[in-house]
């Protein structure tokens, strides 16, 4: 990580050009001039920006708007436009992930547990989405989430206020679905680097069958890990490939949406280990065995 360590100073520079709010309301005001418009917005003119932030003083204005330029922000011959790490910021403070949290209490949401067939709710707390069945112990054993979790999505406050959390919760596992098909192809959605993927230990006691990794109860999860930004998913695999055969047509044939249907109809099938490959039966006796480099064949 030697990169990252060298870039320590320039980026903490970065961070220090962005304390103020008057900066902050420079960006908002090119973001909604040149970025909202569209693609192809022309540049926002100084007047404007500065009637925007509201700030009379010419010299206090210009000082903050200099601090930006060259870095967050362009100048151009017509004006001023936001450059992508201006964007990015802007970006990120409309997530909401920087402000307080907006906790939401468990609700029922339509859906099943995968585990025992209970009944399922959602709830937002602390920037992750929380997944609850009601009746049993659920697939997290972690002291940082409560008993029967399912699962704990990491969710920008955004996509919960206003927008209610059970559509939060068909989001959130669909959002979830598109990392998995990204990291089951190889390549982190987040930082564009590459995905390792591996598989659950096998028990030496008993050959041919995995155990599993640690905090979650199925023995069928593969991890796909990211070493470069730190983006690790414990996935199954057949939901990480339900974009591809022969999974995309077996979900597709019965109806299975992508995000918690397809996830929640996967973790319900026993899985065996046989030979380092995972193999898993559904309920209408069709069996699929993954490679480990997450080829699925069906049996
Ligand atoms: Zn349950
Ligand atoms: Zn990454």
């Amino acid at each position: 990580m030697e990169e990252i360590a060298a870039a320590r100073p320039r980026d903490a520079l970065a961070f220090s050009l962005l304390d103020n709010h008057v900066r902050l309301a420079i960006l908002d005001s090119l973001y909604e001039r040149t970025v909202e418009p569209g693609p192809l917005a022309s540049d926002a003119a100084y007047s404007a920006v500065k009637s925007d932030v509201g700030v009379e003083d010419s010299g206090r204005f210009n000082y903050h708007l200099d601090k930006l330029t060259d870095w967050f922000v362009t100048k151009t011959d017509d004006g001023y436009r936001l450059a992508e790490p201006g964007r990015k910021v802007v970006r990120l403070r409309r997530t909401r992930t920087l402000a307080a949290d907006p906790a939401v209490e468990a609700e029922p949401v339509d859906a099943e547990c995968y585990r025992c067939g209970g009944d399922v709710e959602a709830s937002y707390d602390a920037g992750y989405l929380l997944v609850r069945c009601r009746e049993c112990e659920g697939l997290v054993d972690h002291p940082l989430v409560p008993e029967g979790t399912l699962s704990a999505l990491a969710y920008p406050p955004s996509g919960v206020s206003e927008v209610g959390i059970s559509t939060a919760f068909e989001r959130s596992h669909r959002r979830l679905a598109h990392y998995f098909r990204a990291m089951g192809d190889g390549f982190c959605p987040n930082c564009g680097r590459d995905v390792t993927v591996t598989f659950p230990p096998d028990d030496e006691t008993r050959p041919g069958t995995a155990v599993g990794f640690s905090h979650v109860r199925h023995d069928g999860l593969v991890r796909l890990s990211c070493g470069f930004c730190g983006q690790r998913r414990l996935a199954h695999p057949l939901s990480a490939t339900d974009d591809q055969e022969p999974m995309a047509a077996f979900f597709g044939d019965r109806g299975l949406e992508p995000g918690w249907d397809r996830m929640a109809a996967a973790m319900s099938w026993p899985v065996t280990s046989r030979d380092g490959r995972l193999a898993y039966e559904t309920p209408d006796g069709t069996r699929f065995v993954v490679d480990d480099d997450l080829t699925v064949t069906r049996e």
